[in-house]
Order: C-alpha cells, then sequence, then structure tokens
C-alpha cells in the first residue's frame, strides 16, 4: 500500500524548489544542508548526498512522524533526519525545517558565537540571541537533542562547528528565516571586524518583540 503524499508531486516540488534557490541565494552549497516538511502524520525530507538539480519529485522520502526509514524502494534519507523529525514532533506549529551551511553562520559556530542582540532582526528568531546548539556528530542523537534544546525558545539555532538550522509553519517562511539569519551573521561578523557592536538592551528587545508580533508573515515557532 502506498503511504499517503506519495503522490503529491506539488510539495515534493516545492522541496526541490526549495533547496535550489537555497544553493542559488548562496546561503548552501553542493550537497550540504537539507530541507524537511511535515506532510500530516509523515515527514517528507531530501534524500542523502543527491545533488538538488539531480532531483526529481520520487526521489524525496516519506518517513512516518516517530518512526523510521524502512520504506522500501525509497532512497536514502538525509543523514539528518533524526533532527527534523525530533523538531518536527516537538514542535506542532513547525511544518518546514531547512539545515543548511551558510558561510558566515558556520563561521561563527565553528567560534561556538552566539548572536547577541546586535540588530534588530535577532528578534525574528523568536528572542534577544540566536544561539549555537552543542557540537555533536552530524546525524546522531545527540545532535538531535542539542537543537531541540537550542530551539527551545527559537525559531532557528547555529549549529556548532557545523551550519545553521531554520524553522517555520511554512516552507517559505523556514527558508526565508535561513536567508535572513545568514545576513545577520554576515553583518555581526563585519561589525567585529570593524569595532565593538553595541548590543540593544533586554527592554529595547522586548519592545522589538512585542512590535514582531504586529509585522508580517507571522508563525508559531
Ligand atoms: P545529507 O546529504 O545526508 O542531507 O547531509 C548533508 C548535511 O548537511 C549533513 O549535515
Ligand atoms: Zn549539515
Amino acid at each position: 500500500m502506498k503511504p499517503p503524499y506519495h503522490d503529491c508531486t506539488e510539495l515534493r516540488q516545492a522541496v526541490i524548489d526549495a533547496c535550489l534557490e537555497m544553493n542559488a541565494a548562496g546561503i548552501n552549497q553542493g550537497t550540504s544542508g537539507n530541507i524537511s516538511v511535515r506532510a500530516e502524520n509523515h515527514m517528507l525530507i531530501t534524500p542523502s548526498g543527491v545533488p538538488y538539480e539531480k532531483l526529481a519529485p520520487e526521489d524525496l522520502v516519506l518517513i512516518p512522524l516517530g518512526g523510521s526509514p524502512e520504506q522500501q524502494g525509497q532512497l536514502k534519507p538525509s543523514t539528518e533526519w533524526p533532527f527534523h523529525m525530533a523538531i518536527l514532533q516537538a514542535k506542532p506549529g513547525v511544518n518546514a525545517v531547512v539545515h543548511a551551511h551558510p558561510v558566515y553562520c558556520s563561521a561563527l559556530a565553528m567560534n561556538r558565537q552566539t548572536i547577541p542582540a546586535c540588530h534588530y532582526m535577532v528578534a525574528a528568531f523568536g528572542g534577544s540571541d540566536v544561539p549555537v546548539a552543542d557540537y555533536a556528530l552530524f546525524g546522531s542523537r545527540h545532535l538531535s537533542e542539542n537543537i531541540i534544546r537550542a530551539l527551545q525558545e527559537r525559531s532557528a539555532c547555529l549549529m556548532a562547528n557545523h551550519g545553521a538550522v531554520a524553522t517555520g509553519d511554512s516552507l517559505p517562511r523556514a527558508l526565508w528565516r535561513m536567508v535572513e539569519l545568514e545576513t545577520l551573521a554576515k553583518g555581526y561578523t563585519a561589525s567585529l571586524t570593524i569595532g565593538k557592536p553595541h548590543i540593544l538592551s533586554e527592554d529595547e528587545m522586548a519592545e522589538v518583540i512585542a512590535a514582531f508580533t504586529d509585522y508580517g508573515l507571522k508563525d508559531s515557532r
């Protein structure tokens, strides 16, 4: 019996388009990164190590939420399927997860440097900083646990010595967030090279976070 969404070509194509878009936008390269979306009680995720320009809709891998990738006839899912699934399970409002290796996010993550409230857009990630998830081997359960901890009150985080994760209630929203995160990381890194960035106070950030409730697209974490 075919699982639900087996034939959902539109959703599968949207994931492929998002992969191509993140590489074209310069926030990821090669077969690094991976994208998943919620498909009712399943997760649809990119396969492991396949160049995005070679992906066809049927190459995406469907895994039941809470299950494991045993469906015969499918490609091997992204090595990072455990943390994608952990996020989708822990956060009912999240419907899409984007993982990438953006250069400036990765540089800060190599230094294990949290992004402080150096710009008001930090609020777009749910609080007054963007945390760094502790290091663990890619694809490991330990990495999932570290990411879940970092995302507790946030919609994105850096990943130590690796890259970044952004979430959203829709795929465009998660991708938008990853682009904004890399822009922020780039600005913060530049500010460190020319001086000492001024950090907004908790009161100033609380004001921004309140103002954000009325700004543009909204979603849950
Ligand atoms: P996959 O090709 O297995 O998705 O791995 C890419 C990656 O970024 C691992 O962290
Ligand atoms: Zn990665």
